[in-house]
């Protein structure tokens, strides 16, 4: 048995035990489960921001309806913008910007430094602005009697547009203040492949601490990124008329051949951990019957959670086409429409489950009588978080369907709980501070 002489040993222990207290007051463990509870949900002056989002709900539908039939095709959200701007204008507190790309910024100043959002304490809220919609579409919002309103974008994502202004003045008309600074972002181009969001982002480097990106159905809570690669294959030649056409370059040949093989990469299978998916969508080309034409295309579009298979199957695609032109004598360019990166598989993200960016909207939305539906993927403005490495999370807005399609839904009354959950997980993870 190992025997030490007590005194030593006593003072051998002191230090160890001082040493081991400074490590830890140096060094905090990272700070785990939700940061919401049901004492912040008591407080007089979250009560009150509840209570003005009740008391406000008609005028909350109104202008989801009214925002819904301001055409905002990605890339023409400018009526939107100008009336979100003009709103949050009304909101006494905000610091109100728009940026180049036309994103439209509000920032609600904080107390201090919070440890909920981090040391620098800016939470970064994201709705998207625009929609999938032409700009000619019927966007007449029709109610029904079951207690739904129908209208394209209606849903996806005007819903989180309605909401998150409603939150504001929420905070506002209870006096609300918080440790941490709140930007709220309304984006634009989101359905572009993220662009607003990335772009908000290169241009607030290392500022945000936290992103809740507010899309989706209720009640999802999605902690990863699915990556997106949309890619349009080009083939090219001079082109010949059919009677010359023996023995010439062919780009439609070549673009056959080369979707042919495409099916031929292998995925892993559907019900793997980490699935991936591609598709081609999209084909293209020629003016006449009787010629080679000159140039064909399609596109494809790929899709994973996991960085390094998304690298790889894009690779593999890449090199068919090229292998295809080859063949074929004609040349191939890739031009990608759209790339959002892939944010991680399941088990690097597996630790974000249990940190205050997942908990919490999860409590939130058990106070408010749901039960979270928890994935680590995702394909919100809350990517470009996941991507970066930030604790970034989205959550549903309302409940709705068909999304991107001209019978695009949402229930009325469920808006109600998306805004009281948006508001609750701003605050707690913004966390609170006693102004008295
Ligand atoms: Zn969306």
């Amino acid at each position: 048995m190992l025997r030490i002489a007590g005194r030593a040993y006593d003072r051998r222990m002191k230090l160890a035990t001082l040493l081991l207290l400074t490590l830890l007051a140096i060094a905090p463990p990272p700070q785990t489960g939700s940061v919401f509870t049901r004492a912040m949900a008591a407080r007089p002056d979250v009560t009150g921001a509840i209570a003005y989002i009740d008391d406000h709900f008609d005028a909350q539908v109104a202008e989801w309806i009214r925002l819904t039939e301001m055409p905002a095709l990605s890339t023409h959200e400018a009526q939107r913008a100008a009336y979100v701007m003009a709103e949050l204008k009304k909101i006494p507190g905000l610091e109100v910007s728009s940026d180049a790309i036309g994103n439209v910024t509000a920032l609600r100043r904080g107390a201090g430094p919070s440890t909920g959002a981090g040391r620098a304490g800016a939470l970064v809220m994201a709705a998207h602005m625009d929609t999938v919609h032409p700009m000619d579409a019927d966007l007449k919002v029709k109610r029904l009697p079951d207690g739904t309103l129908h209208a394209p974008g209606i849903f996806d994502n005007t819903a989180s547009v309605a909401n998150a202004l409603q939150t504001l003045r929420a905070m506002h008309a209870a006096n609300i203040h918080t440790k941490a600074d709140i930007y709220y972002v309304f984006t634009v181009q989101e359905e572009l492949g993220l662009k607003g969001m990335y772009y908000w982002m290169d241009h607030h480097r290392d500022l945000a601490t936290m992103v809740v990106a507010s899309d989706g159905g209720l009640p999802d809570v999605n902690y990863g990124a699915l990556g997106i690669y949309w890619s349009k294959m080009t083939f090219t030649a001079p082109g010949a008329h059919t009677l010359n056409s023996r023995d010439q370059p062919h780009p439609a040949r070549a673009a056959a051949q080369c979707i042919t093989n495409i099916y031929t990469v292998q995925l892993p299978p559907a019900d793997a951990p980490v699935p991936a998916i591609y598709n081609v969508g999209m084909m293209g080309g020629g003016t006449v019957v009787n010629a080679i034409a000159p140039e064909n295309w399609f596109t494809v579009d790929l899709r994973t959670i996991d960085p390094d298979l998304l690298q790889r199957l894009d690779r593999e695609i890449v090199a068919e086409c090229q292998d295809a032109a080859a063949a074929q004598g004609v040349t191939f360019a890739r031009e990608f429409i759209q790339k959002s990166e892939a944010g991680g598989r399941p088990e690097t993200l597996a630790p974000r489950l249990g940190q205050p960016i997942v908990r919490t909207p999860i409590a939130v939305l058990a106070y408010l009588g749901m039960t979270a539906r928890t994935a680590p993927t995702g394909s919100t403005d809350a990517n470009v978080g996941v991507v970066r490495g930030v604790p970034s999370v989205s959550i549903g807005r309302s409940l709705g369907g068909n999304q991107h399609s001209l019978s695009e839904w949402a229930n009325e009354a469920s808006a109600r709980v998306g805004a009281k959950q948006l508001l609750l997980v701003v605050l707690a993870l913004a966390e609170l501070s006693n102004p008295g």
